[in-house]
């Protein structure tokens, strides 16, 4: 086609007159009402439509450019998308924000209130579907040819309330009142088979051939949602997968008048995609969650060759056009599903397949902890997915006989090396297939991929050197600062020009600034507005009164253990006897803020949750301190929460037991909004130090090989409790019902974990995270010197982009470019 008869788009006008216009249009003949009737929900879902418009030319416009390039493509797979509100994002990115602002003001109507009415798209439980969306956002502003696959939940990740102190699950029906950023795509649907049985056969060439045939069919059917780059004109597509019962109903049932049992069936299979399973780094053993694996795997792989197969013919040049990436292990199952698509419907042979297949793959493992690790029961998975479990075993059987060529005699070495874990009952683990079926294998940080070479999976990295490789998370700046925080984003502008917004680095023209006393001003300023926005809305949310004029000291980010908010806790009381002793001290007030979902059956987890806000209450109601002593728990910690609070927190708690927290990207959020970090040396932080400099951030406690040793000789952490006084105080007083007093053995399971295993070495670390937060305050009584260092972590803190993340992988995984339009 040559270029002059090429369709080309003038795109809509962005004139707030155009957009006036546009918005009433869609108020009567999308919504269907008239401006005396419409209520601010009609009017955002005419605005959202005006937006979507937008949105569509520039996605049309970029998937003629990705074919007409030949582009070759990255398919990013993952359970989880965590992405929260999409509106401002939109305006922002597409530079039509302040006309919009306008032509609603023209109409009455302000643009705030009508933000505030869309539902978070909370598609993912925390970090791992966050960095997903971070991920897209960065690969349509690179002008990369990227694609997510996922799953379209009709639940999201639960709405969290506290009643009682307690954290009570309430479903998130998000697209009761309608979704204005997907298009259903009834005609993009493929067939899904679970169960049946492998029937064996000869082929034309006399070759045993293998077809998976009967069992139950579910039909997948696509939803897009279009992900805009920034400024660019390119916007990507987000592909996510609805179940649909195969057959609305079975007219045989039907007419032996088993209307309902014909009704359940499609309920049955349109379970798939019900609910997003709400656990955080702990794997799941339930067979709707392998169903749900497979369900989006093979859609995503059917829809991928089919695009293919659009315009080439060569199944052997699939890897210069298809590279897909695996988030963690969840879509792992994808491995089996091409090898069986190449054997068993292409007739390939077995080599060529694990060539094309290993070529294509990839892996980001994201944790260590053991007990997120997946491994589905054989028999589960020979049941559901009986020609999978046939190819990983074959897998299985070339690979072990390649381990066994290297080290001969070793079993004890291809026992661990197996896919099949024979320990407690067989078991597949997702991990190793990964591993073996990727050509590259990532860790998300500098010390956690070092951690899977040296421990986790030493023995692959010594198997297959060069595999794994470390590629560090990253975090938007498009959502995390640009549009998060306003206020630092107006002044960074203005000092040094927008530029940053789309190359991060640039923020180091900001180190001048640091010790300029007036530059120091404007930025506590804008702390200062983002503090007091952040405590209105705690006012009229939660009708809880927060004073902006005290240090917030935050740390969101889901409850776990390992995360350690019981140690944040204890610190908090620690303070709050220090003024009980001394009612007159100096101290630092502070508002210690706290925020996260626990799974909803982590018991340990929940418990500390209503810890948090059995102390806030007794703090509360103690006159003496809480003009000083603040603690909130703000419940329903999701996307648009953490941009509320993240602006305005200035110290940032990333105190996870060494080792455990694979990289962390609150941690990043939080520094880039100039929110100073206190923390351990895990994950990410650790390049957080190496790039804003040890002088700029509180670190304390075991390093990783420290723990490890603590762990080898025996750890004691009554020997803790027992040599000092201030954490035996605490722990006594948590124990003995001072913040329970009702119900006074409440925190018994609390105690007695902390005395008796102590996991996490919270007892440990207590002494040195005192310490430590009393350096912080110091700090922060020379408000110079507190700015100075802001500033300076802002200004570094480039590196931790998404886009340097995406480039990376890129470059050293997906060998793709960006397409040039
Ligand atoms: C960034 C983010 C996370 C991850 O936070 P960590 O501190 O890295 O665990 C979790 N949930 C939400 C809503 C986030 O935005």
């Amino acid at each position: 086609m040559s270029s002059s008869n090429r369709f080309k788009f003038d795109f809509l006008a962005s004139k707030p007159k155009a957009i006036q216009r546009s918005v009433s249009n869609h108020l009567v003949y999308t919504i269907g009402k008239d401006p005396f009737t419409a209520t601010d929900h009609d009017w955002m879902m005419a605005f959202c439509h005006v937006v979507r418009d937008r949105l569509i030319e520039r996605w049309m416009e970029t998937q003629r450019s990705y074919y007409r390039n030949d582009a070759k493509r990255v398919y990013y797979l993952s359970m989880e998308f965590l992405i929260g509100r999409s509106l401002t994002n939109s305006l922002l990115n597409m530079d039509i924000h302040d006309a919009c602002s306008s032509a609603l003001h023209r109409l009455g109507i302000e643009l705030e209130r009508l933000r505030n009415l869309e539902h978070d798209a909370a598609l993912g439980n925390g970090g791992l579907g966050r960095l997903a969306a971070c991920f897209l956002d960065s690969m349509a502003t690179l002008d990369l040819p990227g694609i997510g696959y996922g799953i379209r939940f009709e639940y999201g990740m639960f709405r969290q309330r506290i009643e009682n102190g307690q954290q009570v699950e309430h479903p998130e029906n998000w697209l009761a009142h309608g979704n204005p950023w997907e298009f259903p795509r009834p005609e993009v649907a493929y067939k899904v088979r679970f169960g049946g049985r492998v029937l064996e056969y000869q082929g034309p060439n006399g070759r045993r051939q293998f077809d998976w045939i009967e069992g139950d069919l579910v039909l997948a059917q696509a939803y897009d949602t279009p992900i805009p780059g920034y400024k660019n004109d390119t916007v990507n597509n987000l592909r996510l997968w609805s179940a649909k019962a195969h057959q609305a109903f079975d007219l045989s049932c039907f007419n032996m008048g088993e209307y309902s049992s014909a009704v359940e069936e499609k309920t049955l299979s349109e379970n798939i995609s019900k609910v997003l399973y709400p656990d955080d780094s702990s794997s799941q053993n339930r067979e709707l969650r392998l169903k749900q694996q497979y369900f989006f795997v093979c859609a995503s792989l059917k829809d991928i060759l089919r695009r293919f197969f659009s315009d080439h013919n060569d199944i052997h040049e699939l890897p210069e056009r298809v590279a897909i990436q695996l988030n963690d292990t969840h879509p792992a199952i994808a491995i089996p599903e091409l090898m069986r698509v190449l054997i068993d419907k292409y007739h390939l042979e077995w080599q060529l397949a694990w060539e094309i297949t290993t070529k294509i793959f990839s892996y980001t493992n994201h944790t260590l902890l053991p007990e997120a690790l997946e491994s589905w029961p054989v028999e589960l998975l020979g049941r559901l997915l009986p020609r999978h479990l046939q190819l990983i075993y074959e897998i299985n059987r070339r690979f072990l006989l390649m381990v066994a060529n290297l080290h001969p005699g070793d079993t004890e070495r291809q026992r661990r090396l197996s896919v099949i874990d024979e320990q407690d009952g067989r078991r597949v683990r997702m991990a190793h297939l990964a591993i073996i079926g990727s050509h590259k294998v990532n860790g998300v940080s500098a010390l956690h991929s070092g951690l899977l070479k040296s421990s986790t999976f030493h023995d692959f990295d010594e198997f297959y050197p060069n595999k794994i490789i470390n590629i560090t998370n990253g975090i938007t700046p498009r959502r995390w600062l640009y549009q998060a925080n306003r206020p630092l984003s107006a002044l960074i502008c203005e000092a040094i020009g927008d530029a940053w917004v789309r190359d991060l680095n640039q923020l180091e023209a900001l180190i001048p600034l640091a010790d300029d006393s007036s530059f120091q001003e404007r930025f506590a300023a804008a702390k200062l507005v983002n503090k007091q926005r952040l405590a209105e809305l705690v006012k009229f949310h939660l009708g809880q009164q927060i004073d902006p004029h005290t240090l917030f000291d935050v740390q969101v980010k889901r409850i776990h253990e390992y995360k350690r908010q019981l140690l944040n806790l204890m610190r908090v009381i620690a303070h709050y006897n220090r003024l009980l002793d001394a009612p007159d001290a100096e101290v630092v007030p502070r508002t210690y803020i706290f925020g996260g979902k626990a799974a909803p059956g982590y018991f340990m987890a929940k418990l500390i949750i209503r810890l948090i806000n059995d102390v806030a209450d007794v703090i509360d109601n103690d006159q003496a301190v809480n003009k000083r002593l603040k603690v909130l728990f703000i419940p329903n910690y999701d996307v648009t929460t953490a941009a509320d609070i993240i602006p305005a927190a200035e110290l940032s708690q990333q105190i996870s037991t060494a080792g455990m927290e694979a990289s962390g990207t609150g941690n990043m959020k939080l520094a880039l909004n100039g929110s100073l970090t206190m923390g351990t040396l895990d994950g990410a932080n650790v390049e957080i130090r190496d790039q804003v400099g040890a002088e700029n951030i509180f670190i304390f406690g075991l390093t990783t090989d420290q723990v490890k040793q603590r762990c080898q000789q025996g750890y004691h952490p009554r020997y803790h409790f027992e040599s000092e006084p201030l954490l035996r105080r605490v722990v006594e007083m948590i124990g003995n019902g001072f913040f329970s007093p009702e119900e006074p053995e409440r925190y018994k399971p609390l105690v007695e974990s902390l005395l008796d295993r102590d996991h996490f070495m919270v007892m440990a670390d207590f002494q040195a995270y005192l310490e430590c937060s009393d350096r912080a305050d110091a700090i922060y009584r020379q408000p110079e010197i507190w700015n100075q260092m802001a500033i300076l972590n802002t200004a570094q803190m480039g590196y931790f982009s998404s886009d340097r993340t995406i480039q990376e992988y890129a470059q050293q995984i997906w060998q793709i470019a960006p397409i040039q339009r």
